[in-house]
């Protein structure tokens, strides 16, 4: 059995190496001189005699080269552990003290300062790399060879440790084993259908499970094509998009898709798939897209400790593709909803998700406590997701039993007067009032009820808000204990790189005055 990722991907992109496998505004990679500078960077990292399970930490803008580090790490048996740009000094300080990563790579304009924190860390290799794939790394790893063993690494080796996006606390780092990631990469290829022919416009961070994984498994795995842009520029989408047959995004990259006029069915005529997920997508966008676009988006569910667990369907004979739910669980996974007891809810009943799979990790980098209570005795992964199978979407339409639906963190959870008060079931009333962009409900410390419901409102563009009118208007619409006590008018909510809502954001700036 082959246990190294980059064997069981270079194997499959290695069959066409002429072909181009990465495109970007300044010029293009082919596969094989991919595979040349991965080899080369993963011999610099076999030259430092690194002990095994070292990991190889890199804070980086998205280049190519940034691309071929993390293939390099994996090739050559280390342990990639990518860091979020968006982090500052202080930020970086718990990430490299928590990691103790034997390289670490950082962009120039850092150096100074992660200089000094690597050293406190004991870590004696640091280099530079920048945006345009400039920098010291690039500079020593074209001095080896680009002929490259791939390190036999174990299945259960650790491929990567991945930290969460921290949207509900400090981030945790998710241990990833070579096992994990091949599992995901193959059972996905199956299922959106990929193939060499594919073209896949990549603007997604490479710091996270959604755009490192996701979608460079995807297309390296294929042998398919990647147009490698920085970041969401609608300009540049637009002008990839008639190229393109496969795009990922967060769902804010699809609203602001949408409300460029020129993001139509012509511009999008090539492509074959639009892949959402990270963060919830409203079904305002689900639907305005089908209209818009003529096809849906697909919408999927996971997170970093376990790469994704369900889809919509790609291929209509398995099912519409249906907004408001994350799909059905993807061939290998087990999904479950279970309640607070741990016994299986019944259809349309909100309960906890659990999972469990070959895609689901070992456990948090040095955290085996935190490790030990987020599995159960029978060794299911506790999500911290509320969902339910089945039910009905927002405007009554049934769900079929053996789809899912997120209804959100159980940490969002409000127990107000001993009521269960799901955040998102307000929400939907609320984005369906006129006036309304989107909304996030949250609970604050209430003296008399434990926890009061809050509403924060983004009017839409032009909109002043009548929020006594809309206290009044949703006293009609839902049970009293639902209802929430106070509305606020702001002009945007709180979100991290990844576009999730930070509720703990609000929680701390809402609780005070409740
Ligand atoms: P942390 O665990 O540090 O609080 P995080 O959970 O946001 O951060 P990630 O692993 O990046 O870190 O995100 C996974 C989470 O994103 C899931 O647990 C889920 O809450 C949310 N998510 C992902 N896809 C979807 C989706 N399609 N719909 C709703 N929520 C989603
Ligand atoms: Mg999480």
């Amino acid at each position: 059995e082959v246990s190294n990722l980059y064997t069981v991907l270079s194997d499959r992109f290695m069959q066409a190496p002429e072909k181009v496998a990465l495109q970007t505004p300044e010029g293009s990679y082919t596969y094989a001189q991919v595979h040349h500078r991965v080899g080369q960077m993963a011999n610099w990292l076999k030259s430092l005699d690194l002990p095994a399970g070292s990991r190889v930490a890199a804070q980086v803008e998205k280049s190519p080269e940034a691309l071929f580090l993390y293939l390099a790490a994996v090739r050559a048996g280390y342990t990639y552990l990518p860091l979020n740009t968006a982090y500052r000094q202080g930020e970086i300080e718990y990430f490299l003290g928590n990691a103790e990563p034997a390289v670490v790579v950082c962009d120039p304009a850092n150096l100074s300062w992660v200089q000094g924190l690597a050293n406190q860390t004991g870590c004696s290799h640091v280099v530079t790399l920048d945006a345009l794939g400039q920098g010291g790394l690039t500079q020593v790893a074209q001095g080896f060879s680009g002929q490259c063993h791939d390190a036999a690494t174990a299945a259960d080796d650790l491929a990567a440790i991945l930290y969460t996006s921290g949207t509900t606390g400090r981030s945790k780092g998710a241990m990833l084993t070579h096992r994990n990631l091949i599992s995901n990469a193959q059972t996905l290829h199956h299922y959106w259908g990929w193939s060499s022919n594919d073209v896949l416009l990549h603007m997604l961070p490479i710091f996270h499970i959604h755009g490192l994984f996701v979608a460079c498994h995807g297309a390296l795995h294929a042998g398919a094509t990647m147009i490698w842009l920085p970041k969401l520029d609608v300009d540049a989408a637009l002008h990839y998009l008639p190229d393109s047959t496969i795009m990922m995004g967060v769902p804010t990259y699809y609203v602001r898709l949408l409300s460029d006029p020129r993001f139509d069915r012509h511009v999008t005529r090539n492509m074959r798939l639009f892949v959402s997920g990270s963060a919830p997508l409203l079904l305002e966008t689900f639907e305005s897209f089908e209209k818009q676009i003529g096809q849906p988006i697909l919408e999927r569910y996971g997170m970093s400790e376990t790469g994704m667990l369900t889809s919509n369907p790609y291929n209509a004979q398995e099912g519409a593709r249906i907004g408001s739910t994350v799909g059905k669980p993807l061939p290998g996974v087990e999904v479950r909803v279970v309640d607070d007891a741990g016994k299986t809810c019944p259809v349309n009943e909100i309960g906890h998700v659990q999972v469990r799979g070959p895609n689901v990790f070992v456990g948090y980098w040095q955290m085996p406590e935190k490790t030990r209570e987020e599995f159960t005795a029978d060794g299911w992964f506790k999500t911290g997701d509320m969902g339910r199978w089945g039910g009905q979407t927002p405007q009554g339409q049934d769900i079929p039993a053996d789809y899912l639906s997120i209804v959100g963190r159980s940490k969002d959870l409000i127990i107000s007067g001993g009521y269960n008060v799901y955040p998102k079931e307000i929400e939907s009333v609320i984005d369906d009032m006129p006036g309304v962009l989107e909304s996030a409900v949250i609970g604050v410390p209430h003296p008399d009820f434990g926890e009061a419901v809050v509403a924060v409102v983004v009017p839409a563009k032009g909109v002043v808000l009548d929020v006594t009118a809309m206290i009044a208007d949703l006293k009609v619409k839902l049970a009293n204990y639902k209802v929430p006590k106070h509305v606020y008018s702001v002009d945007e909510l709180p979100r991290n790189t990844m576009g999730k809502v930070q509720k703990n954001v609000l929680r701390q700036q809402y609780g005070k005055d409740a």
